[in-house]
This record gives C-alpha cells, structure tokens and sequence, in this order.
C-alpha cells in the first residue's frame, strides 16, 4: 500500500520505520527539508518532501503534525487528493478535530495512538513504538466503513491494540490517563521547585531516584504537546483538575487530622484499584 504521512516527528518517523518494515511504500511529507533529508537517512520514509503534490497517489495518509495544524494540513492537503485517499490523524484530542474535519472529507477517520515518550522530533522516532498499546479510532455515523477497515488493517500492522470509541468519550477519557497526569507531574515538579530553602532543594535533587523518575516524567515531557492537550481539551481537562483539587483537598484534612487509618483505606483501594489501568 501506499502510505503518505504529513509530519515527520516522534510518532510519523516511527510510524515510518514500522511501515517500512510491513512492506509499505512511505511517502512522508514535513515541513523542513533537513527533517525530509533526516527521515531519508534513517529509513524512516521511502520518499520525503516538503511538497503536499508528492501525496497524490498515496491510499492512506497519516497526518502526524502538532494538534494546531492537523485541520490546516488537511485543508493543505485537499486539493492534491483523489476522492478514494483515506485520510487519517493521530491528535491526542479527538472531538474538534473529527466535527473539523469529517466535513472537509468524508473519507476521514480520526484515530490516536496511545504510544509516546518524552522525546520529539524526527531524530526522536525509534522502531515497534505502537507495539502492544492501545490505539484509539474514533469513527462516526457517517464513518465510511471500508475506510475504518483499512485504517484498522494498518493499526495491525502497526501491532497496536486496538480500540472504538466515540470523539466525546475519547477526550473524556484521556483527560483522566494523559493530560491530567500532565498536569499533576507538572505541578508536582513546579512546586518542588518553588521550595525556598535552597540547600533543601538541593538534597531533594540529589536523592530523587526511581519514585521520581516515575512521578515527574510525564510533566517533564515537550512542553507544545502538554499545552496543546490542554487548549484543546480544556472542558474535560478542566473538570478533571478539579475533581482531582477536591481530592487533594480531601488528602490534606485526612493528614491534618491524623486520621491514619482513613488514609491507609484509601491508599489500600488505591493500591487494588491500579492494576485495572495497566496492561503489563
Ligand atoms: P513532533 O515530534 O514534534 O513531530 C511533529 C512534526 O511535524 C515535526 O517534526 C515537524 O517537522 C512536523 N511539522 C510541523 N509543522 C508542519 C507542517 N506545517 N507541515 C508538515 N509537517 C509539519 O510531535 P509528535 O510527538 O510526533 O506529535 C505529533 C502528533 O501526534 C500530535 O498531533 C500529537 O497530538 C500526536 N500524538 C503525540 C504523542 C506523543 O506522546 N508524542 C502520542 C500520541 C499522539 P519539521 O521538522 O519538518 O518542522
């Protein structure tokens, strides 16, 4: 098949590479030559330009750009296209862009691939980032099916797990697993920060280890992605961070009160509860 893909950062090179590795043909088109001459260079893409006419024949297109310019691309896009060119996107917000774009071209399914680090960029795309986690298509009514199934055929391909859902649940959801927690390690690495004893805050870097390293990392993460799941989702965003003050709050009085027992069943539930959000 030929695949094209709009974006060659973190997950369009490494969507590359592992369909490369399928048998594709990958036609990848970025924004700056040197990206096109990188992905080139580490096998990422069969064929690279900065020109949107190098698509033109391709059957699938992944659009891998920042959330901002995925419907600017597509708008990019539409005059190079056949009818028959399914396009696809990998936003990590799926209700705007889906109501945005299934009207520009019917043959559109949104989708998101529940796979990253906290790298960016083309250098940054690695091989089997898809492997074994959850990706996310978010098809509506007027979804043509054949379109789904071959976006489902290549999610295959990529070894994803994959997932339905509708646009509104998607963002719903991942306001709790993804951007929240964004927020919260983000938070928590701010206000270390802000401690005012220096020699404190010293030793705290000193003795950070593996508690650490899992706790801040998603919150020391790229900065444009974080602010972009926030601009857009901010409704689910916002009711998350406040469910989770009014928790925090609720923390607070169990420790001001030393009410020890009513902390360890909470810390027990939670205990139990978190297996249910991991795979492995
Ligand atoms: P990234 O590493 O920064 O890659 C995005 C790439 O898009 C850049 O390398 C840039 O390449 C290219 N680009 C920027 N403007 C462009 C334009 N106008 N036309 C063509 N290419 C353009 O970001 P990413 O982490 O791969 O994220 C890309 C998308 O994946 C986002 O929509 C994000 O929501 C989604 N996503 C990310 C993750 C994650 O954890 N990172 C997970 C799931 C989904 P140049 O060097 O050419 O400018």
């Amino acid at each position: 098949m030929n695949i094209g893909i709009v974006g060659l950062g973190l997950i369009g090179g490494s969507m590359g590479l592992d369909f490369r590795a399928c048998g594709h043909e990958v036609w990848g088109v970025s924004q700056r030559s040197s990206t096109c001459e990188t992905a080139l260079e580490i096998a990422a893409v069969d064929h690279a330009s900065t020109d949107f006419a190098t698509l033109a024949l391709t059957d699938v297109i992944f659009i891998c750009t920042p959330i901002g310019l995925i419907e600017p691309t597509v708008r990019r896009l539409i005059p190079h296209l056949r009818s028959e060119t399914i396009l696809t996107d990998v936003g990590s917000v799926k209700a705007s862009l889906v109501s945005a774009i299934a009207p520009l071209w019917p043959n559109f399914v949104g989708g998101h691939p529940m796979s990253g680090t906290a790298e960016s960029g083309i250098r940054a795309a690695i091989p089997h980032l898809f492997v074994g986690n959850p990706y996310v298509l978010t098809p509506i009514d007027r979804t043509p099916t054949a379109a789904m199934t071959i976006v489902a055929n290549l999610v295959a391909d990529l070894q994803g797990q994959l997932l339905y859902c509708q646009p509104e649940a998607h963002d719903r959801a991942v306001a709790w697993i993804s951007h929240l927690p964004v927020m919260v390690s983000a938070s928590l690495i701010a206000a270390c920060l802000n401690e005012a004893d220096t020699e404190v805050l010293t030793l705290a870097k000193a003795l950070a280890s593996s508690g650490w390293r899992d706790t801040s990392r998603v919150g020391g993460g790229n900065p444009e992605l974080g602010q972009m799941m926030a601009e857009y989702n901010q409704t689910a965003l916002l009711k998350t961070l406040y469910a989770y003050r009014q928790q925090l709050d609720a923390m607070i009085n169990t420790v001001e009160g030393e009410r020890w027992e009513s902390l360890k069943t909470t810390l027990i539930k939670t205990q139990a509860e978190r297996p249910q959000f991991l795979r492995d």
